[in-house]
């Protein structure tokens, strides 16, 4: 199990008993890891008496809406009043699952300009110096509820994790791991499984919510960007997908109706790199993911080239101009890039 300073530990232990109201706050555009890792802290805080509300900084995708205590949580964008006076009202705002404020959009200037104990848990690169006064990082963690569960231990408060919760940590640890197909090697992630186990969740059923729980239009989208938008380039052992928002509409596009295509392509023997472009819903520019198996830097072409940054493995960015212009910047791109 990681282990944290025991200085650390004993302040967030001090800081729990000695506070009544507790904020949660995790990353825009919440995943099963965001999602998982706030509800279930704050389901764990409220076992013990505490009051703790999760914000949320915009809309869950559909298929995390069955988490236990997901119909709960305050939208910022809808309310955001009511958001920035919760992160103010607040004893202690537990920053959960990114390195820097500006990840929670509006939520931004609330969370730095809380009066109560700011605290981050998370396991992104490079956390920000400085704007927690506690700081749980762990760049190698599978998942930021990898680390909740690891401190309620180091906290000795188990006994105070519900079934629900343990739910809720179980579900982003499999979403930030693909299902425990990468970045899943270490032993502790399935000592951590085994508990969680013990406390009664149903890990077969958890994963049907999540992966088999496609719209049809969605499953549909799929079918049509790998038969009819999905390029190779053998040479370079990439793949291109790309879609118009029009090809989107067609399909009854719901945000999040696209996750997980730019994976697919990597299921191709000798595809280590693949791309997804697409022509974003509200704003005039092209969206783009990246994915690589292996050795091959996401995040530095990211970087070089589309303004956004990642993972060696997993990065994103945005271009501004059309959709086919952004085809031909991605490929002089991928012929130039070393
Ligand atoms: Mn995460």
């Amino acid at each position: 199990m990681f282990s944290f300073p025991e200085s650390d530990v004993q302040r967030l232990a001090a800081l729990i008993a000695e506070n009544e109201f507790f904020a949660l706050v995790c990353h825009t555009s919440p995943d099963g890891d965001a999602m998982g890792s706030t509800l279930g802290l704050a389901d764990w805080l409220r076992q013990q008496g505490k009051t703790a509300v999760v914000v949320v900084p915009d809309m869950y995708p559909d298929f995390l809406s069955w988490l236990p205590g997901a119909q709960e949580t305050v939208r910022a964008d809808k309310y955001p009043d009511k958001a920035a006076l919760t992160i103010a009202a607040a004893d202690v705002v537990l920053c959960m699952d990114f390195n820097t404020p500006s990840r929670t959009n509006d939520m931004e200037q609330p969370i730095r300009q809380a009066k109560g104990h700011r605290v981050l848990i998370d396991h992104h690169l490079d956390p920000e110096a400085g704007f927690c006064e506690l700081t749980f990082s762990q760049p190698d963690a599978s998942s930021t509820c990898e680390l909740v569960y690891t401190l309620i231990e180091a906290l000795h408060g188990e006994a105070h994790l519900s079934k629900q919760a343990a739910v809720c940590l179980y579900c982003g640890m499999m979403t930030d791991t693909g299902a425990f197909t990468f970045n899943s090697n270490r032993p502790d992630i399935f000592y951590i499984i085994s508990r969680l186990l013990e406390h009664g969740i149903d890990k077969d059923d958890i994963y049907r919510r999540v992966f088999y729980n496609y719209s049809e239009g969605r499953l549909r989208m799929m079918g049509y960007a790998l038969y009819e938008k999905m390029r190779l380039f053998p040479e370079k052992k990439a793949s291109l997908i790309t879609l118009t928002r029009a090809e989107m509409k067609r399909f009854h596009f719901n945000k999040g109706d696209t996750e997980g295509f730019v994976n697919l392509p990597l299921q191709i023997r000798n595809v280590r790199f693949s791309a997804f472009l697409r022509e974003d819903t509200e704003k005039d520019e092209i969206h783009a993911s990246f994915r690589s198996v292996g050795t091959f830097p996401c995040n530095r072409f990211a970087t070089t080239y589309w303004g956004g940054g990642g993972h060696l493995n997993a990065a994103g960015g945005r271009f501004t101009g059309t959709l086919d212009e952004a085809i031909l910047y991605f490929e002089k791109c991928l012929a130039e890039f070393k």
